[in-house]
């Protein structure tokens, strides 16, 4: 393997998987291909994949001198699948998570027993055919799909890439099944949204459902009904709202195939503020709001613009939100912390002349969508709930 000289202190390298290219000394490497990585004062600091054309110049798979090959990958799956199957008795969950699981730049989703990749790493990009190979190995998989997109590939200098890398079952992949709450939806693994489920939500689907108690409930942003199906077991009456017409679609879908009446439940396939603005002049009230947009900042540049829409959102719906109604709110983007947060509920709320307070706060589910404690940047997604003061 070749070599590559860092700077910086040693101590903080061993500490975090990532090398910026600031801090790149030297390194002769092909572009995707496995680097010992030594400090100047020549400290062993472990592997890492090597891409010079991304700021993220090193990203660490591992802390000995070990190659990144068919063996490390299918080591590293099975090892990851067991640190899940722990917690998950069904296996519906995120298998592998990126740096989390020493596979920078790797998600891979379970359903069941087939799997959906993304890709959003260079030296993942060129590993594709060991990934997969390590995969069927391990669980003969009924299907592979890949789902790379989004923007972190991009700045590893990657165009999108999605389609069937293998599907031996022959099953319908518009229609795939995933189990969670003691509920079923069908999830289009070809052209659903990132790689299908939001797995992240699971343990705040069940934190919402709990504060749920009759009423009417406005799922926003709903998707595919992950949240709708929650409400529609405690609400009255649901309101779903997405901007995906095959969002919607599915969401109508799942609803009979949990033998929910169709009558409790109103669907809109609209723009999010647009609804907001026109139920406004209805004068229609919701007892329980969920939002959970998709990430407003992709940058950390963005995040100006990102709370600023967070606090349109927050406002708007306090007009619609009952007396004495609940509002969950999520951002899933790592830029947004806690404190960016707390201010967007201050500022959202104090245009509105009612008093909130916060009610629970919530976040990704830590058991599949891990968080290192030398990687922070894992953590991503938060979410408040705010009740209205009596
Ligand atoms: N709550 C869902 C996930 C939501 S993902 C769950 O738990 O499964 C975000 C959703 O917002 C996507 O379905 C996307 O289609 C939708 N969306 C994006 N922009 C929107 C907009 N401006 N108005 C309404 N929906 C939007």
């Amino acid at each position: 393997m070749e070599r590559a000289i860092v700077k910086g202190s040693p101590a903080q390298m061993l500490n975090h998987p990532w090398v910026y290219s600031g801090n790149l000394v030297e390194c002769k490497a092909e572009k995707g291909a496995s680097v010992e990585v030594y400090s100047k004062s020549g400290v062993f600091l472990g592997s890492a994949i090597y891409n010079p054309e991304s700021s993220i110049a090193l990203r660490f798979y591992s802390r000995k001198r070990d190659k990144l090959d068919y063996y490390a990958i299918k080591e590293r799956i099975i090892l990851a699948d067991g640190k899940r199957k722990r917690y998950f008795t069904e296996p519906y969950y995120r298998i592998v998570f990126s740096e989390s699981d020493m596979l920078p730049g790797l998600i891979i989703d379970r359903y069941g027993n087939g799997f959906v990749l993304q890709i959003n790493s260079y030296g993942m990009e060129i590993r594709r055919s060991e990934i997969v190979k390590a995969l069927y190995d391990v669980f003969q998989p009924d299907f592979i799909v890949e789902r790379s997109s989004g923007y972190s590939r991009r700045l590893e200098g990657l165009k999108e890439n999605s389609g069937v890398l293998m599907n031996e079952s022959g099953l319908d992949l518009t229609r795939v099944i995933v189990a969670e709450g003691g509920l079923k939806y069908y999830v289009d693994l070809l052209k659903g949204q990132k790689t299908g489920f939001y797995y992240d939500q699971r343990r705040n689907r069940e934190i919402i459902e709990n504060y749920i108690s009759g009423g009417i409930v406005m799922d926003l942003f709903s998707y595919v009904g992950a949240f709708t199906l929650r409400a529609l077991r405690k609400a009255n009456k649901v309101f779903a709202v997405d901007i995906s017409e095959e969002s919607i679609t599915l969401l109508k879908e799942n609803v009979k195939f949990n033998g929910f009446s169709e009558d409790r439940i109103i669907v809109e396939v609209k723009d999010a503020f647009d609804f907001l603005e026109e139920v406004g002049s209805l004068k229609l009230k919701f007892d329980f709001i969920i939002m959970d947009p998709p990430s407003f900042a992709k940058r950390g540049r963005d995040v100006e613009s990102a709370i600023a829409s967070y606090i349109e959102l927050v406002s708007k719906g306090i007009d619609i939100l009952e007396n004495k109604g609940q509002m969950a709110i999520f951002s899933c983007i790592n830029y947004i912390k806690w404190e960016h947060f707390a201010s967007v509920l201050q500022r959202g709320t104090r245009s509105t002349g009612r008093s909130f307070s916060i009610l629970d706060y919530m976040y990704q589910d830590f058991r599949d969508h891990r968080v290192p404690t030398n990687f922070p940047e894992a953590e991503y997604l938060r979410g408040y709930i705010i009740k209205e003061d009596i």
